[in-house]
């Protein structure tokens, strides 16, 4: 038996709606994987997935990418450890590829501040890749203070706390097939 994203709503109380059914998700992500099909097609890029919240995005965008293409993780942490972003991001497991001279996609699961990434782009920028996307499934954008340029956004999304497809609350509800917003 699987659960419908109604399912996990009466499970789950904490959830107030559901932000983007997974119906949607689903929906976007396969035509944000023909778009980077036809940008790709002569090229062998490496997504990056940053861990941990991009691991379901990742699985599913890549399945919809026609292209050969190679997938490699990364994890970072934010220097500070409290709960607001600073940008200065700690490595916490590096890549595992070369990536001089390669096209990269970096997938992550949501844009707040923006500080992270762009962080995270300066860095990889030091290894000398040929170019440097970025793929979002999320962008919240009233929250943006790095106005770094996002190639492929799934959703744009309001300044609310939201979890599912990846995004935890405490390390859990990363496996909800659905974006919710929890009760306040
Ligand atoms: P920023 O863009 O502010 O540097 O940070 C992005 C990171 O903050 C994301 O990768 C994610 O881990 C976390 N984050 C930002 N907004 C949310 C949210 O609404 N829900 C959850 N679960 N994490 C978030």
């Amino acid at each position: 038996m699987t659960f419908d994203d109604q399912e996990y709503l009466k499970r789950y109380s904490f959830i107030e709606r559901i932000l983007i059914s997974s119906e949607e998700i689903q929906k976007r992500i396969r035509q944000m994987g023909n778009e980077i099909s036809k940008d790709y097609k002569d090229s062998t890029p490496i997504f990056i997935c940053i861990l941990k919240g991009a691991y379901p995005f990742l699985a599913d965008l890549t399945r919809c990418v026609s292209v050969e293409h190679e997938v490699d993780f990364m994890a970072v942490s934010s220097y500070d450890g409290g709960t607001q972003s600073t940008g200065v991001v700690k490595i916490e497991k590096d890549l595992k590829e070369n990536i001089t001279n390669r096209d990269i996609i970096l997938v992550e699961d949501i844009i707040d501040t923006g500080l992270t990434i762009a962080h995270l782009t300066e860095l990889l920028q030091t290894r000398n890749p040929r170019s440097i996307r970025i793929a979002a499934l999320l962008d919240k954008k009233p929250a943006r203070v790095n106005d770094v340029p996002l190639h492929y956004i799934g959703f744009e999304i309001p300044a609310e706390f939201v979890i599912g497809f990846g995004l935890d609350y405490d390390e859990k509800y990363r496996n909800l097939p659905f974006i919710g917003i929890m009760k306040g």
